[in-house]
């Protein structure tokens, strides 16, 4: 047993949860309420100064909505910050999910007794390398050392794996609150590798909520002729009313949505309206057509046919939408397995990564060792359970063509490559004695540049004048196995021993960050 151990975490856009192995065995921690998944939302009281995370925030989320943040994950990565209470109280999104994180830091210290200091943090598998970098910063902001970065459907997979011992090919399909996943995951003999991933980070639950939203503010204005959408306050009560009627419709064919006295701009009025599955499902019909989609683009650039899965497994809060499993079902001719949590799954799959870290054994550990691990591998040290990832997306620069001086997208780690991956390429200069050398760096797989992302650009310089053409710059691509990105460049004539080498950062400083821990309100 180590002394402090380290936790698997699943950051939810809407539920997070906890989970540590011992004994051979991996549970799930309970917040200090009781309660084994704790919401992803925070307040901010200015008064007290103090913020409230978890039950406590969502309790006073209707009389507070300006003080009231949820699904924080949906800005991780932007430079986007949000305004809690009245007196211009702004967050970044790191800080506020290091609020969540801190608060579930928090309440497994008090349940193990023990001090906590590293942690293993999931994220949606199509995440980028900013919002992976963020979500290492909301670590640090908490006070955790994220050992590792891992993907929510890999996590789900090895959840899953650890109870059987059979080689299988499987398709995660992961809707949670705010994120798409879907992931291909070959285990063979204890190693779980990622064969493909694809998703969409901004389609989620909250999205058949706005759907529902959407539908009552229509019947709303049609049957009482008002309108509530510039009211903040009947806006978070529709929500929450959506998000009840949605959960209903799991089990129930019909619910009535009932809202006593909806505020509006000329007084208040009673709601109350049936909404039956069967118009659920219709209105949210292209929502589930995308995620099957994305789940045939995968199939389809992994080179798998329907036909070779043998396990579909249904990951996060949203799949317990029975449309969900229907059309799964129908569309890949295999019934989804019942033999995981949805929201269990992923933060105990955190924690058997935690657990290979800290070299504890894993429950139902497969019998069979692996052979030779590669360079790539996440191995236990016990060799028996490997994690092959893949990174999602492709990572490249911007490079000029020297005949038409036209940019264009030069991809230097393809998508899907195992990771953690290295790669580099050689480039000059433009133009004569230029002493300084640009290097965008974007990450997208669309062949127009325009269409990928920048991530960051950074500058090789002051490098010595010489006729264009002749520097030769090389520049190394790193990704870890976190899925985060490093580039270094050289100038590789320059005075041998004397290479000129520069890292990109993306996201805060460590100065920043522990400025910005200091200043993160107390937690109530
Ligand atoms: P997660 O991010 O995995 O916690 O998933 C949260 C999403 O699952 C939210 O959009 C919830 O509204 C949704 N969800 C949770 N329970 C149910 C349910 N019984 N039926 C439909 N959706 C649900």
């Amino acid at each position: 047993m180590t002394e402090t151990p380290t936790i698997g975490i699943d950051l939810g856009t809407t539920n997070s949860a906890i989970a540590h192995a011992e004994d051979d065995d991996i549970d799930i921690l309970p917040a200090a309420m009781g309660d084994r998944t704790t919401p992803s939302v925070v307040a901010f009281d200015e008064m007290a100064g103090e913020a409230l995370v978890g039950r406590q925030a969502v309790n006073q989320a209707v009389a507070h909505p300006d003080r009231t943040v949820f699904a924080v994950k949906r800005f991780m990565g932007t430079e986007e910050t949000i305004l809690l209470g009245t007196r211009a109280c702004e967050f970044t999104p790191e800080e506020l999910s290091g609020l969540i994180l801190r608060k579930l830091k928090r309440d497994a210290q008090a349940y193990l007794d023990r001090s906590i200091e590293n942690a293993v943090i999931t994220v949606p598998a199509y995440f980028n390398d900013r919002q992976r970098q963020a979500t290492k910063h909301a670590g640090a902001l908490a006070g955790l050392d994220v050992d590792r970065i891992i993907n929510e459907p890999t996590a789900a997979c090895l959840a899953y794996g650890l109870q059987t011992a059979q080689n299988k090919t499987v398709l995660v399909y992961d809707l949670g609150g705010g994120t798409f996943d879907s992931s291909l995951i070959e285990i063979t003999d204890g190693v779980f590798e990622v064969i493909g991933t694809n998703g969409d980070t901004r389609l989620g639950g909250n999205d058949w909520d706005a759907l529902i939203v959407e539908w009552l503010e229509d019947r709303i204005k049609r049957e009482h002729d008002i309108s509530v959408s510039d009211t903040p306050l009947a806006e978070s009560r529709l929500f929450d009313a959506a998000q009840t009627a949605k959960h209903e419709l799991s089990t129930r064919r019909t619910t009535t949505i009932t809202i006593p006295f909806l505020e509006h701009e000329d007084g208040a009025t009673d709601i109350e309206q049936t909404l039956d599955r069967e118009t659920f499902e219709r209105m949210t019909h292209e929502l589930l057509d995308t995620t099957i989609e994305r789940c045939e683009t995968l199939f389809d650039q992994a080179g798998y046919d329907r036909s070779e899965i043998d396990e579909i497994l249904l990951v996060g809060g949203a799949t317990r939408m029975p449309q969900v499993r229907r059309r799964i079902a129908d569309r890949f001719g295999v019934e989804p397995s019942k033999r995981i949590n949805p929201d269990e799954a992923v933060a105990i799959g955190a924690a058997a990564q935690a657990a290979i870290l800290d070299g504890e054994p894993l429950p139902g550990e497969p019998q069979q060792p692996h052979t030779s691990p590669t360079e790539t591998a996440l191995v236990s040290p016990s060799d028996n359970v490997v994690l092959l990832d893949v990174t999602p997306q492709s990572f490249g620069v911007e490079l000029i063509d020297r005949q038409t001086y036209e940019p264009y997208y030069h991809v230097v780690i393809e998508r899907n490559s195992p990771i953690p991956a290295r790669n580099s390429y050689m480039t000059t200069t433009a133009r004569d004695n230029q002493t300084e050398i640009e290097i965008p760096v974007y990450q997208g797989h669309n062949e127009r540049l325009e269409e990928n992302e920048l991530l960051d650009s950074f500058e090789l310089g002051p490098i010595p004048q010489r006729p264009e053409g002749v520097p030769n710059i090389e520049v190394k691509f790193i990704l870890d196995e976190n899925g985060i990105l490093n580039v270094s460049a050289r100038d590789v004539d320059h005075e041998i021993g004397d290479a000129i080498e520069i890292q990109s950062v993306f996201g805060f400083t460590d100065d920043e960050l522990s400025v910005m821990q200091q200043n993160l309100p107390e937690i109530r």
